[in-house]
């Protein structure tokens, strides 16, 4: 009898034991929290965005980190056969905006109990409140776990599916980058990603609650653009978030340790700075008796006016027949590029993703073995691996926990 532990009943966790079926072999999950996929739960703002209906190329463009380790493990279970397996198992599912992936229902609690049928239908023990202490290792060879209790379970083959450092309320603070440290397996430096932005200026905070959609975000760093992107965005009392930014911080927020951004927001990316001041020109001479403020708010939400204004000097009671020419351009110019600083990222407890993690130079890609440990193998965010929002951080655990699956099952049979 095989005797297979995985460690961490989230995502990963669960798949890797939704597909492992061998007879004279046992499957344990062992998780830390009350009950399985706490984090599962919380995605996608509840209706988890399991995955992403896009095509390969686009699947893999989406990858931030490490995209290349990936390419084997998706060519196996990739997004469609994510769909596929799902559906199979009686989980409707709807493809909305941007190729997203929700079940039917909108309720992340399907995908969950979906999963977990098929944990109980292949006989799947699962061992809830049992947080896993450390990895035991003899001779570069997994012998099984010790669990915080300090019981010690057998095993022959070890996944770590613990998650990364984000949202630690959901039970994932880092234990499995810990149990690779203690056996000298390469971590790679962590920090949080999909996450909001901090900002140095008053005005951004006074704007709290003001989304702004359809504008261009671009930051720069040393005269350098490092990212420009256009969408959605948010201000926050911090600063910046919505996501535009989330994905800025997975693109760039490495960049965010060596020094400060700036960031300018395109709120007309739709006109060029000439066409704008044609269109201020003809507001200006149609209602030369208004106030600037009202002219302004057929241009801008309310709630920017006043910043905005701030930031050229200008009175807000100005009338438009007394603004000079030099403070039209002033005005069209700051519409095609509202500065703001950007000085670091929130921290773990806000992000969505962890970037960083057991460096893939560790792992073999087509199975998520580790190379220096016999029967050891990490699966899903605990790795170095992550994507933009859209459901592919979720693709991420899925692909690389079948992957693991495929390979204990080859070697058991
Ligand atoms: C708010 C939010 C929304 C998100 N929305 C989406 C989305 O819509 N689409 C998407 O693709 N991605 C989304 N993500 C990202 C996605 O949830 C993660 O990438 C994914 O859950 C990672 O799966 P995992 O199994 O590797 O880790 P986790 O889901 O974090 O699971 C790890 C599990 O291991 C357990 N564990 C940890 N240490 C131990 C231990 N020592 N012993 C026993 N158990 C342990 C934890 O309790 C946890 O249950 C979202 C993330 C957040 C925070």
């Amino acid at each position: 009898m095989s005797e297979i532990v995985i460690i961490g009943g989230g995502a990963a966790g669960m798949m890797a034991a939704a597909r492992l079926s061998v007879p004279g072999s046992r499957v344990h999950i062992f998780e830390r929290n009350e009950k399985l996929g706490k984090k599962l739960f919380i995605t996608g703002k509840g209706r988890c965005n399991l995955t992403n209906a896009c095509d390969r190329q686009e699947l893999m463009d989406a990858m931030v980190t490490n995209g290349k380790f990936m390419f084997s493990s998706l060519s196996a279970f990739d997004n469609i056969a994510v769909i596929q397996y799902f559906e199979e198992l009686g989980l409707k599912l709807k493809t909305e905006r941007g190729m997203r992936v929700f079940p039917v229902s909108d309720h992340s609690s399907d995908v969950i109990r979906t999963l977990e049928n098929q944990l109980k239908k292949k006989n799947v023990c699962i061992h809830l409140n049992s947080r896993v202490k450390t990895l035991d290792i003899r001779d570069k060879k997994v012998c099984g776990v010790v669990l915080e209790n300090g019981c010690t379970v057998p095993a022959d083959y070890v996944i770590v599916a613990t998650g990364g450092m984000s949202y630690p309320v959901t039970g994932s603070s880092g234990d499995g980058l810990r149990f690779a440290k203690e056996q000298n397996i390469k971590v790679t430096d962590v920090m949080p990603s999909l996450v909001p932005m901090v900002t140095k200026e008053e005005y951004i905070p006074a704007m709290q609650g003001l989304s702004l959609k359809n504008v261009e975000l671009k930051l720069l760093q040393k005269g350098k653009t490092v990212y420009k992107e256009f969408g959605e965005m948010l201000f926050t009392h911090f600063g910046v978030s919505g996501p535009l930014v989330l994905t800025a911080s997975a693109r760039c927020g490495k960049r965010l340790s060596k020094g400060e951004m700036q960031a300018f927001i395109d709120l007309k990316p739709a006109l060029s700075l000439e066409q704008l001041d044609h269109r201020l020109i003809r507001e200006f001479q149609e209602n030369p008796k208004k106030q600037l403020a009202t002219i302004m708010g057929s241009l801008l939400p309310s709630k920017m006016i006043d910043p905005f204004l701030g930031i050229v000097a200008l009175d807000s009671r100005k009338m438009a027949c007394e603004t000079s020419k030099g403070e039209r351009a002033a005005i069209a110019g700051l519409l095609k590029a509202f500065p703001f600083t950007v000085t670091g990222l929130r921290g773990f407890e806000e992000a969505i993703i962890t970037k960083g993690g057991v460096s893939v130079r560790e792992i073999v890609p087509k199975t998520m073995a580790c190379k220096q440990v016999e029967g050891l193998y990490f699966v899903g965010e605990v790795l170095d691996l992550d994507a933009v929002t859209g459901g592919f951080n979720l693709q991420i655990a899925w692909s690389t926990a079948a992957a693991a699956a495929a390979d204990i099952q080859e070697k058991i049979q």
